[in-house]
């Protein structure tokens, strides 16, 4: 069962919510991608929490919030948001930092493009350091070719960034998994053939509800 469980301020953002046993934090609706099956394309969040922001939490705001919660009871607690967490990356690598002061387990969700949007960092040490637990990346295609045309991103060469982030954090000692979503544009036996090939955890997403029906309708006019 999802638990309703909303930190407001004034202007009623969500920025932590329940789900799976675990607390997701929405730092950011900002992303380097445009994926097509985005859930910020059809819909304002998951699980009945409505996660866009009026303005993105502070370090100091997120933290005051989570200092209110008892962590202890989650079983991770996962960067995610309705868009990119690493373009708030000062921002998820002091909250993680504190988090595992907690000895809370912290896991990031990201499109995996983090050295291209900070391209003067070393991301993955950063995050070691940091002391992240896990990472999971979204992989969502077998090709470049398919990447550009189902993530639409900002940057060049963001797929072989997504690989090298990938190849990274496994080398770096961190829980490593990659996800691909359930749509029939993406072949998931080969992303599951490359997912073994980079040594990592394989993991398969399905649509969410509102995604589906609409780019089912939008293949399908007549429907
Ligand atoms: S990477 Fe995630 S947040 Fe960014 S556009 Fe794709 S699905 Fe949306």
């Amino acid at each position: 069962m999802v638990i309703r469980n909303v930190r407001n301020f004034d202007h009623m953002d969500t920025i932590y919510y329940e789900a799976h046993k675990n607390l997701y934090l929405n730092l950011t609706n900002r992303c380097s991608a445009d994926c097509v099956f985005c859930i910020r394309n059809f819909a304002d969040g998951v699980y009945g929490y409505n996660l866009r922001l009026s303005k993105e939490p502070t370090t100091e705001e997120v933290i005051e919030a989570l200092k209110g919660l008892d962590l202890s009871k989650y079983r991770e607690i996962v960067f995610t948001g309705l868009g990119e967490p690493t373009l708030r990356f000062d921002t998820v690598l002091a909250i993680t930092r504190w988090l595992k002061s907690q000895n809370i387990r912290v896991r990031l969700d990201t499109n995996g493009q983090a050295a291209l949007i900070n391209p003067r960092r070393d991301v993955i040490s950063e995050l070691k350091s940091a002391g992240i637990d896990s990472i999971s990346v979204s992989l969502n295609a077998e090709s470049e070719e398919k990447y550009n045309k189902l993530c639409r991103p900002v940057h060049k060469n963001a797929y072989g960034a997504v690989l090298d982030f990938i190849r990274g954090a496994k080398q770096a000692g961190i829980n490593t998994r990659v996800t691909v979503v359930e749509v029939s544009e993406i072949d998931i036996e080969e992303c599951r053939k490359l997912a073994k090939e980079l040594d990592v955890d394989f993991h398969v997403r399905a649509l969410s509800k509102a995604a589906s029906k609409d780019l089912k309708t939008a293949r399908d006019p007549d429907i």
